[in-house]
């Protein structure tokens, strides 16, 4: 559309959101469709943190807050990241906002200047790629394989560099491949870019809390990198919490100054009430936390052992987040009746028409070989979700 602006055309729909429109679609004309597609915890908010909620409500907790956060919450969160993830931090270095996704985009308006490369690890979570467009920086793609777990190396990183690059920028646990990466490997990347005065690291911690691989290591906490890492965070997949929208980084106090400048003219300080329940969530008990976590092992072990019974699919098996991310590209080339399946696209496209099966191709993620399952979803929708699949998928010869 001529009339608005260059940077909203130019930017993507999100495809995930597009899947769930085209599922809603199809639920509306009353098919029993079973949605895998969206990064949404399928738990109620823990009890405890809800009450928080209530109470700061009749406590009349309800005006504007400072632009980074209460300084009791920045002062928890600093604290929490210094007990569990060895970060070197005050209150002064944490600023809170409107959710990791405002966090992300608040610290890439402050670091990026037009032209400027961020080098993007994918697959990556879609929003990345978007907003290193929007603060006019310029995306570099470096790709994991489904061989390596998705995980991209430190001698890639190296090769990405160039007097231009920025920023590097990634999930771990990853969004959508479920990869974790250990300290060994994060402690090599550390290292590269330890070499180079001008690249600062970005790291999303979103899904901390959901890891099965026995560690969650911050590379913020290496003396060699800590000055130039911003350390992103949020509530919304540990603690169930998507729709109160809440997150913060933890940055060199001259970024996270910077960020409380940038979201000071855009929305200000996060809302009161979920400052006071997120203040509940990290100073209170976190068994529901645990058994939200080892809920999404199980359904990973059960989506990753049905899989194996569909020939053209390969999956790695996740460590962390709630996501399987398989490769699909056995099924491009072939057909069944009005279908032609030439990317993964069709194939979700297809899996929902013909399988009632809502789910995310990769091309979004920057891998267009595979697709996303969201596995935060009942043992037995995830069991039939599967089973029609495989009868579908059957079928394309
Ligand atoms: N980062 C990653 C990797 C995500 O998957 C998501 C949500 O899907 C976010 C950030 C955004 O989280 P929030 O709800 O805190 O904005």
């Amino acid at each position: 559309i001529p009339a608005l602006s260059e940077r909203i055309n130019a930017m993507a729909e999100s495809q995930t959101l597009e899947m769930a429109k085209k599922a809603r679609e199809l639920k509306a004309k009353g098919i029993d469709v079973i949605s895998l597609n969206l990064g949404e915890p399928d738990f109620v908010t823990p009890q405890h943190i809800r009450e928080a909620a209530k109470k700061a409500i009749d406590e009349g907790f309800t005006f504007y807050t400072p632009v980074s956060g209460i300084p009791e919450l920045r002062k928890a969160i600093a604290e929490k990241l210094k007990r569990d993830n060895n970060l070197d931090v005050k209150a002064e270095n944490i600023v809170v906002s409107t959710g990791a996704k405002q966090s992300l985009v608040n610290t890439l308006m402050a670091l990026v200047n037009p032209g400027d490369e961020v080098i993007i690890f994918a697959p990556y979570w879609v929003s990345y790629y978007e907003m290193v467009k929007m603060a006019e920086g310029v995306p570099v793609l470096v790709h994991g394989s489904l061989e390596k777990q998705f995980k991209v190396s430190a001698a890639q990183v190296r090769a990405a560099i160039t007097p231009k690059t920025k920023a590097i920028l990634f999930s771990s646990p990853c969004n959508p491949t479920g990869a974790v990466f250990s300290r060994e490997e994060l402690t090599a990347i550390a290292e590269v870019v330890a070499e180079y005065d001008h690249i600062f690291i970005i790291a999303d911690e979103i899904y901390e809390y959901i890891n099965f691989s026995g560690e969650h290591f911050s590379i913020g906490s290496l003396d060699i990198v800590k000055d130039r890492t911003i350390t992103v965070n949020g509530f919304s997949k540990g603690f169930a919490m998507t729709g109160w929208r809440m997150g913060y980084i933890a940055a060199p106090k001259w970024i996270a100054d910077a960020c409380d400048k940038m979201q000071g003219q855009v929305t200000s300080g996060a809302n009161s009430i979920t400052q006071k329940a997120a203040l509940a969530a990290l100073t209170g008990d976190m068994a529901e936390t645990k058994k939200m976590s080892e809920a999404y092992r199980r359904r990973r072990d059960l989506v990753i052992d049905l899989l194996k019974e569909i020939k053209g699919i390969k999956a790695n098996v996740p460590e962390g987040a709630f996501y399987i991310f398989p490769d699909v590209s056995d099924y491009f080339g072939k057909s069944y009746e009005n279908y032609y399946i030439k990317d993964s696209y069709d194939l979700c496209i297809y899996l929902l028409n013909e399988a009632h099966v809502s789910l995310v191709d990769g091309g979004g993620f920057g891998a267009p070989n595979c697709i996303r399952i969201s596995s935060a979803a009942s043992d037995e929708n995830l069991k039939e979700a599967i089973r029609r699949m495989k009868v579908a998928l059957e079928k394309l010869k």
